[in-house]
């Protein structure tokens, strides 16, 4: 609602008017009918209904209270129990004083006394009641989640604030929430099954909450938080979460993982306090058997050491504590297997902590926004190779970079890295890009967006790690795409698991269907190279040819091929 708006546009308000008495009605009506649209019921039956019928639009109620049939305490009781009409304010009408204590206890907001004698009270408590409430509507809906009606991210810490200050005593344990493949069930389910899945997930909460006197928030999707006292146990909360939402989730691999942190620690910001249970909520992510996981020692090191890489990213980048390994990629279904291209692969060489791996820092700084500095100082370095090899040996090989979801949705994105492969003097063609599966399916619009842009400018994308998201057939076959990359998930076992193998040869059919050759990675062992040879796979990335090497490296194999990629390039 947009108060200001209705202001401006000075719209009339609707006041309904409900008394069995027509002179009451009529006398109030005068009174009122020059500021607004007065509507009339005589009774509690038919000012339900009219309430009803206006579905919200009604801004206030001045209510008799003695009336035949239903009276408006009666009203009053129905009002409150329908989440639609709770929240419109009532000013209830009454000549005995002592009525007035009773019906605030019912939810009224004011009273205004038997005869009407003084018109200008009762105008001046209309619009006061009017106001209020509509200013308490608009602080409830920017503090609630609009769906569950739980509190928003924002508003939830604030509260948890409160609550400590208010009870310095109380042990409290911090929860987070999550449903497993949640996306999916959105997608298969459809929207409304979706939402109506979370709003009984919310409903649990609110009851859990009340009962405990504790908060619950919806932080997004179909991540929650709850600050609860120390008192039931997280299996006895997990029971009424589950219950809860029993007829949504009937799936056995759908199911609710709650992270724990037990008497969460008051020195901490509620921000820290929460991504621990959140880490511990996280990692039970691929766990099926588990649903409940509590913040420990291993995680609390974890924690440390993220930190710690946090800290020095910053120092690493100055004192170029980062380079690029490449790692080439063969075609395998020409006469002989060829190198085509190679992927760009970040390492960080810590002065302390000796070589970590991307794994360790990647999705770290995803989470924390840190990570679009790296890939662009990736796209630069990889670029800059491409342009030196190209000088030294007349010949591109092209290079594939990692492009994180967040990188695609900066607004500079495209104009960054048509500038890098410019300024080196490529084509948009030679520095390919990689967007993993899973950064189609969020926000999907958008990224489709962009990268149908970058395919329009000519540059190639591929998708990473296929098989690992949740794309559905109808969503993959109108997304923009140049090329399937599988999830080394697969290719691990493909050897010694039939049911490996049959999922790679879907893939395949998937990818065919898409019109879109298919590249294997991970691939270490000439048996899973057969194999993946045998069903049609255009490409290899692995230690089977090689592993990742630093540039200089990397140029011996260009060196030891350079005729033979000349005669290719023809
Ligand atoms: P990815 O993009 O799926 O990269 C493939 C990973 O598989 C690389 O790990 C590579 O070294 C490894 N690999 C390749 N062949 C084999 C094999 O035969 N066996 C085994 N066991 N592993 C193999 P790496 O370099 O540790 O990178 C891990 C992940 O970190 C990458 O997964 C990618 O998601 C991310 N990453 C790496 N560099 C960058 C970067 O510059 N930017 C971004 N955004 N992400 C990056
Ligand atoms: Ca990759
Ligand atoms: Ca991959």
């Amino acid at each position: 609602m947009n108060e200001f708006a209705d202001e401006r546009l000075n719209i009339k308000r609707k006041v309904l008017v409900v008394d069995d008495e027509i002179v009451n009605r009529q006398m109030l009506g005068k009174i009122l009918g020059e500021d607004y649209e007065v509507h009339y019921a005589s009774n509690g039956t038919e000012a339900l209904e009219k309430l009803r019928d206006e579905s919200g639009l009604i801004s206030l109620m001045l209510l008799d209270l003695m009336m035949p049939e239903k009276d408006g305490y009666a009203v009053m009781e129905e009002m409150k129990a329908d989440k639609e009409l709770a929240s419109i304010p009532v000013i209830v009408l009454t000549s005995e004083r002592a009525a007035e204590v009773q019906s605030l206890q019912k939810g009224a907001v004011d009273f205004i006394p038997k005869p009407y004698d003084m018109p200008e009270v009762i105008k001046a408590r209309v619009k006061r009641s009017i106001e209020l409430s509509e200013k308490t509507n608009v602080i409830n809906a920017t503090q609630s989640d609009a769906l569950t009606g739980l509190f928003n991210r924002e508003y939830f810490y604030e509260y948890v604030g409160l609550l400590d200050h208010y009870n310095p005593d109380i042990k409290m344990n911090a929860l987070a929430v999550n449903i497993n493949r949640f996306h999916l069930i959105n997608d298969m389910r459809g929207r409304k099954f979706g939402n109506d899945l979370l709003i009984a997930m919310a409903d649990a909460i609110r009851s859990l909450v009340r009962e405990e006197h504790g908060i619950g928030s919806r932080i997004d999707s179909d991540s929650f938080f709850l600050y609860l006292p120390v008192h039931k146990t997280p299996e006895e909360i997990l029971t009424v979460l589950a219950n809860g939402t029993e007829a949504y989730l009937d799936n056995p691999r759908s199911r609710i993982r709650l992270g724990v942190y037990e008497s969460a620690d008051r020195a901490l910001e509620p921000e820290r306090r929460f991504d621990r249970a959140l880490m511990a909520c996280n990692s039970i992510r691929k766990n099926y058997s588990t649903q409940i996981a509590y913040y420990d020692e291993v995680m609390h090191k974890d924690e440390a050491f993220s930190e710690r890489l946090i800290n020095d990213i910053g120092k690493a980048l100055e004192e170029k504590q980062f380079c690029v390994f490449y790692q080439a990629k063969f075609a395998i279904q020409e006469e002989k297997d060829v190198m085509s291209s190679a992927e760009a692969l970040i390492r960080w060489k810590h002065p302390d902590l000796g070589m970590i791996r991307p794994d360790q820092f990647i999705p770290l700084f995803e989470e924390n926004g840190l990570v679009q500095k790296l890939d662009r100082f990736v796209w630069r370095e990889s670029a800059a190779q491409i342009k030196a090899w190209k000088d030294k040996f007349g010949i591109v090989i092209p290079v594939l970079v990692n492009v994180s979801r967040i990188d695609l949705l900066e607004t500079d994105f495209i104009d960054e890295i048509s500038g890098i492969v410019r300024s080196n003097g490529l084509n948009n063609e030679d520095l390919l890009l990689e967007v993993t599966e899973s950064a189609y399916t969020e926000n999907s619009e958008q990224i489709v967006e962009i990268v149908n842009r970058l395919r329009g400018l000519g540059f190639k994308v591929e998708m990473d790690d296929f098989g690992s998201g949740y794309s559905s057939l109808n969503m993959l076959s109108s997304l923009p795409i140049d090329a399937l990359k599988l999830d080394m998930g697969f290719i691990r076992n493909i050897h010694n698991n039939d049911k490996d193998m049959k999922m790679v040869e879907l893939m395949m059919d998937i990818a065919d269907f898409l019109s879109v050759p298919v590249i294997a990675e991970g691939v270490e062992e000439e048996e899973q190279y057969r194999l993946l040879k045998d069903a049609g796979v255009d490409l290899i990335q692995g230690y089977y040819f090689s592993k990742p090497v630093p540039a200089e490296e990397f140029e011996y194999m260009i060196r030891e091929r350079v005729d033979s990629l000349k005669e290719r390039e023809k």
